[in-house]
């Protein structure tokens, strides 16, 4: 294959940062407003124009992992400090409703624009946090099992930036890719999906149809050829609008794999033609859908998995399923195993009524990095336990838990591996974390 070389370039240090985080999706964000609010000298950079990730790009709708059904059957938090200001924060402008109970935990539905403001408004709350929008990592530099440095590209061109501790919030472990650090492609990806809306809908009798879904579904999966044999149909609280769960992507017989660029192309265009397509089947088969139209697909592919990084430690199916505490536990989640396989299925598992389990700080910790941890759906977790910890509620768990670790390592000058995880949960217990 022929080649062609690019010349070296000298870029001047744009930066010098205490956190730069990579990614401003829910991990992201939670990452870098905590780093503020701790009097930290933070950056983020987005390669999109607006935050939120999945959460907002993805459309993917509800905030999961919030959640756990109490022992008087009530529903209570699983999180504290910003993923619960988040759900206040959207409850509170009516751009989320419920918590409505699902099996033993509970989803928040939330309207994508509020979770964008939402976030806006925190990062821009933040005098010690500077965002950079459009604004791509591409190059790391490290020494010593350190990273020294970045590149970013930017509309205004390629900048540098350098900070005490990085932070890789990416959903596709991209920093730590990029560094040399060890990642892994989950064994069986998640098939992607693409999300879409739908106005004009009457909402009552689309409720009702929930339960019928998964029976329409399967009576026209094959004649209509359809993606899924299940999904669902998230109101968002405003008049007539519903979001649609149906999509799902295959490339060559086989989940997508986004983190290639072909399949990740070919994926976005399908996605697409599938929302078309299967508005047009939701019109004519769901009740209440007869007068909806298709308003709009989400902005992007919505993409579950793709790379993870090889932790300190990887967090397994039976940790989560045996609802195991950890001595470094930075949270807990609820939410079952939840997994989109082939053959158009879902596969859940249920943690037991009322369980809940920890997420241990050392799968935020690559191994051989002194400065870089991660947060968010990129963590060290094998697929059974992926399936629960990728959701939301986890996410936003973690990216405030490695801003508190962030702090330790500025104060203490220690590597991100022997931070004191006592120190870290006390400071997590005081922002409300339940742990
Ligand atoms: C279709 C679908 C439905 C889902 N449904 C739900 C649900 O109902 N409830 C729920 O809680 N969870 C759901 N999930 C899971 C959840 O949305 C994600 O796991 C979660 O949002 C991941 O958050 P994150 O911050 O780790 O990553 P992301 O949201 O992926 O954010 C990563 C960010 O990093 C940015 N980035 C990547 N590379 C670079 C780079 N080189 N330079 C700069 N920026 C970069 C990306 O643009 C992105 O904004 C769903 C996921 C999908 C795909």
């Amino acid at each position: 294959m022929s080649t062609i070389s690019i010349p070296a370039e000298e870029l001047e240090l744009q930066e010098e940062l205490d956190v730069l985080v990579v990614g401003g999706g829910s991990a992201g964000v939670a990452a870098a407003v905590s780093a503020g609010r701790l009097g930290l000298r933070t950056g983020l950079v987005e390669e999109m124009p607006h935050l939120g990730g999945m959460s907002t790009g993805g459309s993917v709708g509800t905030y999961c992992g919030f959640y756990v059904k109490g022992p008087g059957g009530d529903v209570v938090p699983t999180v504290g400090g910003f993923p619960l200001e988040m759900a206040q924060g959207l409850l509170s402008r009516g751009h989320a409703i419920g918590p409505i109970p699902y099996h033993d935990t509970a989803v928040l539905p939330y309207v994508p624009m509020g979770v964008k403001h939402l976030l806006e408004e925190r990062v821009r709350g933040e005098a010690g946090l500077r965002v950079r929008l459009h604004s791509r990592l591409t190059h790391v530099v490290v020494e010593d099992g350190e990273i020294r440095g970045v590149v970013v590209d930017t509309r205004g061109g390629r900048i540098g930036l350098r900070a005490r501790v990085y932070v890789d919030a990416s959903g596709d472990a991209v920093l730590s890719r990029l560094a040399g650090a060890e990642t892994l492609q989950g064994e069986t990806l998640q098939y992607p999906s693409m999300m879409f809306t739908m106005q004009n809908v009457d909402v009552g009798k689309a409720v009702a149809a929930i339960v019928e879904l998964p029976n329409i579904l399967e009576a026209h999966f094959e004649a209509e050829r359809l993606p899924r044999r299940s999904g669902n149909l998230i109101p968002t609280g405003r008049p007539g609008e519903v979001m649609v769960a149906l999509s799902r992507v295959e490339f060559a017989g086989r989940p997508v794999d986004a983190a290639v660029e072909e399949e990740l192309s070919f994926a976005e265009l399908e996605g697409r033609a599938q929302a078309v397509r299967l508005a047009e089947f939701v019109k004519r088969r769901v009740p209440g859908f007869a007068d909806a139209f298709l308003a709009d697909t989400a902005s992007r592919l919505g993409v579950r998995e793709t790379r993870k990084i090889v932790g300190e430690y990887t967090l397994r199916g039976d940790d989560v399923l045996g609802a195991r505490d950890f001595e470094d536990g930075i949270g807990r989640c609820a939410w079952p195993v939840e997994r989109h396989v082939e053959g158009g299925l879902t596969s859940w598992t249920f943690l037991d009524a009322g369980a809940s389990y920890a997420i241990p700080f050392r799968c935020l910790v690559p191994r051989g990095f002194a400065n870089l941890m991660v947060a968010g759906r990129c963590l060290s977790a094998d697929s059974g336990a992926f399936g629960s910890v990728r959701v939301i509620g986890p996410c936003m768990l973690e990216g405030q838990a490695v801003a508190a670790a962030a702090r330790q390592i500025c104060d203490d000058d220690v590597p991100a591996a022997s931070v004191d995880v006592e120190r870290l949960r006390a400071v997590l217990a005081d922002w409300g974390v339940p742990l």
